[in-house]
């Protein structure tokens, strides 16, 4: 048995879940996600105009996005945007990680979309309530890291989702350690990357079935809404009016959110490879993910603030929160 502490490495679509519902969402809060994902030369559309938003207002956004991901993983159980099992999976590398058979971990995705990379993580994170990162890197297409792999052609307009090589020499980098061994990597993916695959040990190389789902879009606008209402971002006429201009209706209808989706909603498909998963992990680790009990998640909810504000937008306000809480069971 070889001794050495593992260095794990994840993909993120159709591995550790399906977020395509997320993305016109993702919009709302990170807006200069459409100049830093829809960028030559991989996308051929017309590029996104620039939204004036202060910086104060991107700050704020940025802190509702926090909000966003605590009501998006209240509702996950219908959400279904993670795979099966994968908190349990991740459960057992944490545990493994305290035993110091797990030296790492990192997400490494071809997805253009970093903020797609984040969501996951900060998910995962309140799912098994923890504080600390679980991923030490985060690798999109994007990545820095990533000059390091020739660039090929890339794909289809305007999938978010690029294709390329993913490489032994781009895991190290984001490792930050250049002799890991390549007995040492274990490798969840549910694409085949030949040039890791030829690499690593066969056991090592997780080949998973492809997970695709489509987000309950009514909880997750839902979601978007409270997360701005905390912030009383959703009287914000000035921001509102910005993010017309690339045709976000916010707080309208999800209709006006769908309409923005831009990615291909897949017909859902659940993995039966959980069991097979967890044998293999038991090989490596001699410990069960069934077995795990993951911590009852406590998410706690910055209050919606009513104060101030014209007593019109108040009550307005107050309806819109009627209305989302009369469509929670
Ligand atoms: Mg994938």
């Amino acid at each position: 048995m070889n001794p050495n502490p593992k260095w794990i490495v994840f993909d993120l679509d159709q591995t550790i879940g399906c977020f395509d519902s997320i993305h016109p969402f993702l919009i709302v809060f990170f807006p200069d996600l459409l100049q830093y994902v829809y960028r030559r030369p991989h996308y051929k559309g017309e590029l996104f105009p620039v939204l004036n938003i202060s910086v104060e207002n991107k700050k704020l956004l940025a802190t509702a996005f926090s909000e966003f991901v605590k009501y998006a993983t209240l509702d996950e159980k219908e959400n279904r945007l993670l795979r099966p099992g994968i908190v349990h999976i991740i459960a057992l590398l944490l545990q493994a990680k305290k035993k110091g058979l797990v030296k790492d971990m990192i997400i490494y995705s071809n997805n253009a979309n970093r903020y797609n990379l984040y969501f996951a993580h900060e998910m995962l994170k309140l799912l098994l309530n923890v504080k600390e990162d679980i991923f030490s890197q985060l690798v999109d297409w994007w990545h820095p890291l990533r000059n390091a792999e020739a660039r090929p052609r890339m794909v289809k307009e305007p999938a978010l989702i690029a294709t390329g090589p993913k490489t032994i020499l781009t895991i190290r980098k984001a490792f930050g350690n250049m002799d890991i061994s390549t007995e040492d990597i274990i490798f969840f993916d549910d694409s085949n990357h030949p040039h890791v695959k030829r690499q690593i040990p066969e056991k090592n190389y997780f080949n998973v079935q492809a997970y695709f789902s489509s987000g309950n879009l009514n909880n997750l606008h839902n979601a978007m809404l409270r997360a701005l209402m905390a912030y009383d971002l959703d009287r914000n006429i000035s921001l509102l009016d910005e993010y017309k201009k690339i045709g976000l209706h916010i707080g309208v209808t999800e209709e006006d959110i769908e309409s923005f989706r831009m990615t291909n909603i897949r017909p859902t498909n659940v993995p039966t490879d959980f069991d097979e998963i967890n044998g293999r992990l038991y090989e490596i680790f001699h410990m069960n993910a069934r077995a795990i009990i993951i911590p009852q998640t406590k998410i706690q909810f910055r209050n919606i603030n009513l104060k101030g504000g014209s007593f019109r937008k108040k009550r307005q306000t107050r309806k819109k929160i009627l209305k989302i809480r009369k469509t929670r069971k």
